[in-house]
């Protein structure tokens, strides 16, 4: 095959590649397309992968098979977490191609120097400087998730001047390098001085607010790979890149959104520290609880039944035994929903990918705005570890910090009956009135085996 062809062949796989990406991620914007979403975006990388291979200007292959075996031994186990650390293994996903990106640039610069042009130098310090922040920042943000990190905000007085000024140095090594590329020591002080603005910028937001935190930084990530393919002259990074960047934006901005949060609040609010009740009012407030037979008493009685899961359902891995009482109801002819809030667990479409993984059919899943003018018809709203998502006081007070945020409105169904453990809050760190409302039953436990006892009492298997 004579070069020409070989080109031709490239290019023709890399189109292949770039229509495979494109459909993934249209695949994957719905939960009966999703795992085909995923097949293809994989076959879309590995033909990528090898249609590089075929790179002629490539001329010894062992450092990239030794990158390959390296890559897959860490691979392989962040792809084994349990979908509970699914926020903090994508962090780390980042934080690694955000460092690959960064390494690849600083090499660039290194082989091109001193030969290099200020249009080449703009693209390599942008792509380095994005790529070292991304990385920094992805490590802390996953850290935090982790619990390695404390969760809560770290904040200073003056603390955005500070980092302010610390992006404003490497913005100023970058600009002086596009001039005079060989300055001793600013390429690399440029280079360390985006790590640590990488650190500065996610150090100051709390937990709640990682995984949209992490939504950015897929952003941010998918940024510096089309620059490098800008570097590279890679149209398949390029595209790659863009795809990534741009719908890691999009759902940064749909998470804010369903939060009812701006982007400036989240960087900059300091959202998610614990509230402690002042007033200490919460042993006068009278609180209904129910036990088991008493739930499925009520839930076998009813015609339409709406379930809102959360972040509960998910710690508790309580989704089979939720599959199992969504069969029992019908059997007995009652009318079964599930209410899907858009930021309910704690990554985007957490309750769709744990009801699918327990076979819960697609047409069962409502959005939150269909759910909420359907409630005034329930006869029940079951809430497995939810909470926020559900807090009435997001409409009613305007103290709370979660006020404005759109919310299952499940206290406007007639009875509603709440799964958890205790009465303590979730993951924004508030109060929920929906507990002590005369309508509302907590039926305290995991979420696993009350739900699974309400599933024994109404098969009979509890008398
Ligand atoms: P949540 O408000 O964090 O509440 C979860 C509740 O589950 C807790 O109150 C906890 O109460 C209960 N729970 C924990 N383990 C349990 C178990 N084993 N069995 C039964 N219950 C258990 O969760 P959410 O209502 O799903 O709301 C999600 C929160 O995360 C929102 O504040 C949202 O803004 C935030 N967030 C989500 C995303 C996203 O993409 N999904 C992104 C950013 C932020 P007990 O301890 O009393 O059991």
């Amino acid at each position: 095959m004579n070069q020409i062809t070989v080109q031709y062949l490239t290019d023709f796989s890399y189109i292949i590649a770039i229509t495979f990406f494109i459909l993934s991620l249209k695949w994957l914007s719905s939960p009966a397309s999703a795992r085909r979403g995923v097949l293809v975006g994989e076959i879309g990388a590995a033909m990528a992968v090898v249609t590089t291979f075929f790179n002629p200007e490539l001329v010894q292959f062992k450092w990239i098979l030794i990158a390959l075996l390296v890559g897959t031994m860490v691979g392989i186990p962040l792809g084994m977490v349990h979908m509970t650390a699914v926020p903090q293994r994508t962090a780390m996903s980042h934080a690694f191609g955000a460092l690959a990106a960064a390494l690849i640039g600083i090499s660039e610069y290194y082989m091109r120097i001193p030969h290099i042009n200020k249009f080449e130098m703009t693209e390599i310090a942008l792509e380095v400087i994005i790529g070292s922040l991304s990385f920094t920042g992805s490590l802390i943000a996953a850290g935090k998730l982790q619990e390695w990190l404390p969760q809560r905000p770290i904040v200073y007085k003056g603390q955005n001047v500070v980092s302010l000024s610390v992006l404003g140095a490497s913005v100023l090594a970058a600009l002086v390098l596009i001039f005079n590329p060989m300055v001793p020591f600013l390429f690399p002080a440029m280079v360390i001085i985006s790590l640590l603005f990488g650190v500065l910028l996610v150090t100051p937001i709390g937990g709640a607010d990682m995984p949209t935190v992490i939504a950015l930084l897929n952003a941010y990530v998918g940024l510096t790979a089309a620059l490098l393919g800008f570097v590279l002259n890679s149209k398949v990074l390029v595209v790659a890149g863009a795809l990534d960047g741009s719908s890691g934006f999009i759902l940064a901005v749909i998470m804010c959104k369903a939060m009812n949060r701006s982007f400036t609040n989240v960087v900059f609010g300091a959202f998610g520290q614990l509230q402690v009740s002042a007033k200490g009012e919460e042993e006068e407030k009278i609180v209904h609880s129910a036990t088991p037979e008493e739930a499925a008493a009520i839930l076998g009685a009813a015609n339409t039944v709406l379930i809102v899961p959360g972040y509960g359902m998910a710690v508790a891995q309580a989704q089979h035994k939720v599959r199992e009482l969504l069969d029992v109801l019908t059997k007995k002819g009652v009318d079964v929903k599930f209410g899907i809030h858009p930021v309910a667990g704690r990554m985007p479409g957490h309750m769709n990918v744990l009801l699918a993984e327990a076979d819960v059919p697609y047409d069962k899943l409502i959005e939150m705005d269909d759910a909420n003018s359907e409630m005034p018809q329930m006869d029940v709203a079951l809430i497995i570890g939810a909470n926020d998502v559900t807090n009435p006081a997001a409409k009613t007070d305007q103290s709370s910090p979660i006020y404005g945020m759109p919310i299952i409105e499940v206290d406007n169904a007639r009875t509603v009956m709440v799964i958890k453990r205790s009465l303590s809050p979730g993951f924004a760190g508030i109060d929920n009135p929906l507990f002590y409302l005369d309508k509302t039953l907590m039926l305290f436990g995991d979420a696993k085996s009350f739900v699974g006892g309400i599933v024994k009492e109404l098969t009979g298997g509890g008398e």
